[in-house]
């Protein structure tokens, strides 16, 4: 069980809370986010429900839940979640809408990004995304520019009025990457990264949380319970392709995890065509799937001059696969119910 305290609950509200349930011979794990503190509760849960904490002051919500993941699950919040990224406010993530978010792998030179934003803008991707900070198989390839790259996107979010999406990959870069960017990055090496998750966890910006490249559904909800246990619940999954037996891909798109993760958890689901194929070819047939599945978003690479790329190149989609991709984004998410942009 857990124990949702009000915002503005006094530390003498939490400690009554912990103090009825080990009175009750059971234990509370307090977790006091920046927004809000959680008091997990363990131990029985019969004896729990005859507390009436619900009752207490500062007390906005018991949630008894089986699964595992509680905060982000279901059961605990029947309908799904809206995720509103940029301080414009009229980007929303969530079951109605549906969202292209295009950009750089990594942004290189403020040409090549805002080069990159104009055809993400004309594609009509309504969140820019693009790397400043690159987690690398290699450590000899490019590894992003920072904060440099940071401000670049910043700059690009002035010209195309577009939000920015971008990676931080080590909790000392949450507040920097926090500052500039409008939706935070967790890429999918660093998914069980625990204390970069409870510092995004505590910040006032959404997460986007890809999937581990061999999690379970259950291990990735458990990765974004990290991030709402710490109060932040302005999350979105990523599904970027999972590691599996055929080698004529990079990674197999698990377009299953769509109306699976939907049905295990209220967040939005974002997929990544992109990285999922690393092959260009496979992008636009692959984002087709996605929407077709009740993808809330779709994420991919663009850049203006893929064999220059320093990142990822053979995925980023030209101009002609692009147009295809604008269409696919406008005639088909209305199939599904959903009103782009
Ligand atoms: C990315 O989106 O730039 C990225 C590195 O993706 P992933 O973590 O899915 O590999
Ligand atoms: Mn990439």
């Amino acid at each position: 069980m857990v124990v949702v305290m009000h915002p503005g609950a006094t530390p003498a509200d939490v400690e009554a809370v912990v103090a009825r349930v080990e009175r009750a011979g059971g234990s509370a794990f307090i977790s006091r986010g920046v927004h809000r503190t959680i008091v997990g509760l363990v131990g029985d849960v019969i004896a729990f429900q005859g507390l009436n904490l619900r009752a207490m002051p500062g007390v906005v919500d018991v949630v008894r839940v089986s699964k595992p993941y509680k905060l982000v699950s279901r059961e605990h919040h029947p309908d799904a979640s809206v995720v509103t990224v940029g301080e414009r406010g009229d980007v929303h993530i969530g079951p109605d809408t549906f969202v292209l978010i295009a950009g750089p792998c990594a942004v290189e030179t403020a040409e090549q990004t805002f080069a990159a934003a104009d055809m993400a803008v004309a594609a009509g991707a309504t969140v820019l995304r693009g790397g400043a900070y690159k987690p690398r198989t290699s450590p000899y390839a490019f590894q992003g520019l920072g904060e440099k790259g940071l401000e670049i996107l910043a700059e690009a979010r002035e010209r195309t009025g577009l939000p920015v999406v971008t990676e931080v990959v080590d909790p000392k870069d949450v507040e920097v990457v926090a500052h500039y960017a409008d939706m935070l990055q967790i890429g999918t090496r660093n998914m069980q990264n625990f204390p970069l998750l409870q510092a995004v966890g505590a910040v006032r910006k959404p997460v986007m949380l890809k999937r581990g490249l061999t999690a379970t559904y259950e291990e990735w909800l458990m990765a974004a319970e990290y991030i709402a246990q710490r109060g932040n619940l302005d999350i979105v999954l990523c599904e970027r392709g999972i590691r599996t037996f055929e080698t004529a891909i990079r990674n197999t798109l698990d377009v299953s995890a769509v109306p699976m993760v939907h049905a295990l958890s209220h967040l939005p689901v974002v997929v990544d065509p992109s990285h999922s194929a690393g092959n260009r070819q496979l992008v636009v047939p692959l984002a087709r799937a996605a929407i077709a599945a009740g993808a809330d978003a779709v994420m991919v690479d663009v850049h203006a001059d893929p064999t220059a790329a320093l990142c990822d190149g053979p995925q980023a989609l030209y101009g002609s696969e692009l147009d295809e991709l604008a269409r696919a984004c406008r005639d088909l998410p209305p199939i599904v119910r959903r009103t782009p942009g």
